[in-house]
């Protein structure tokens, strides 16, 4: 059985997000208005504009919750598919209440949210952080791609002088401006094939927010993810991925296999390399050469 995540435009311009079982139904029912109790009978016509896929009831509620802490540009953003001002856009607070927090009762099973309507603050935000000030400001910065990869760079620089591995760092960033997770390269240290640098940063991220849905996050990681990395950012539904070097021997972000963009999935991810790419390209050549026994350039 799937479950949808769906937001409906209203006729006054609000939005309403809510999730169901059987989408084709309830949209229907949202249209005649045979939900009476429900925010958007008395704001019909009313538009699908989005409906999102999930293998569990759990993950389509946590994924509706995660949408109505959002503001009014944030909610409008991830209608365009437009992942660039996604991550800019504040993530919540005063527009909301012009948006979709309404707070329909008829859903049977849905958790309740005290105040709904007015008090976006209460919203649980899996994603946004709960000091939006400062952090939304530093995420509106043009540079800050820089500013995680420089951190991505000092995670790799751990990786080999701590572990001695391959020097890739990753940090996983959420829309709100904050570190979800972050790893490096552990491959021999754990004597694990899955250990990349991407895949420790997703699993710390998937444990500290208790959802294996990652949305609305960046991942920044030093080098350009394999097949492996790419499929499991696809699963994590992540919204963007930027990396530094690319990688011609196995890069899956558009060098030998374009995974991230292949529009069979039914979740893309948006891609920006070369973003501190020389550091990256160099602490990668220096490591090798030094295991090669010559010195680094
Ligand atoms: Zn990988």
């Amino acid at each position: 059985m799937a479950f949808w995540t769906y937001i409906l435009r209203c006729a006054d311009g609000s939005y309403y997000t809510g999730h169901t079982d059987n989408l084709e139904q309830r949209i229907a029912q949202h249209h005649a208005g045979e939900i009476p109790a429900c925010y958007t009978a008395p704001r019909r016509p009313l538009e699908l504009v989005r409906a999102e896929e999930f293998p569990t009831r759990e993950e389509a509620l946590a994924a509706e919750q995660q949408i109505k802490g959002w503001s009014r540009a944030k909610k409008e953003a991830l209608i365009a598919g437009d992942w660039e001002r996604l991550i800019l856009a504040r993530s919540s607070r005063t527009d909301s209440v012009h948006g979709s927090t309404g707070s329909p009762r008829t859903e049977p099973g849905r958790s309740a949210r005290a105040g709904s309507a007015g008090s976006p603050r209460t919203t649980p935000d899996r994603l946004a952080s709960s000091d939006a000030g400062a952090v939304s400001d530093a995420a509106a910065d043009p540079t800050h791609d820089e500013h995680w990869m420089r951190h991505a760079l000092a995670l790799a620089d751990r990786a080999q002088h701590e572990d001695d591995e391959i020097p890739v760092g990753a940090v996983l960033v959420s829309a709100g401006g904050e570190v979800l997770g972050e790893g490096w390269n552990r491959n021999i240290t754990d004597r694990d094939p899955t250990a990349h640098a991407e895949i420790v940063a997703m699993r710390q991220a998937g444990a500290r927010l208790g959802n294996h849905r990652l949305l609305g996050s960046t991942l920044y990681v030093t080098l350009e993810p394999c097949a492996m990395c790419a499929m499991a950012m696809v699963h994590a539904r992540i919204a963007r991925v930027v990396y530094a070097a690319a990688d011609p021997k196995t890069g899956a972000a558009g060098s030998v296999f374009d995974l991230l963009a292949d529009a069979r999935h039914n979740h893309r991810v948006a891609v920006q390399g070369g973003v501190l790419a020389e550091g990256a390209g160099r602490r990668l050549s220096n490591y090798f050469r030094t295991k090669r026994g010559k010195p680094p350039l």
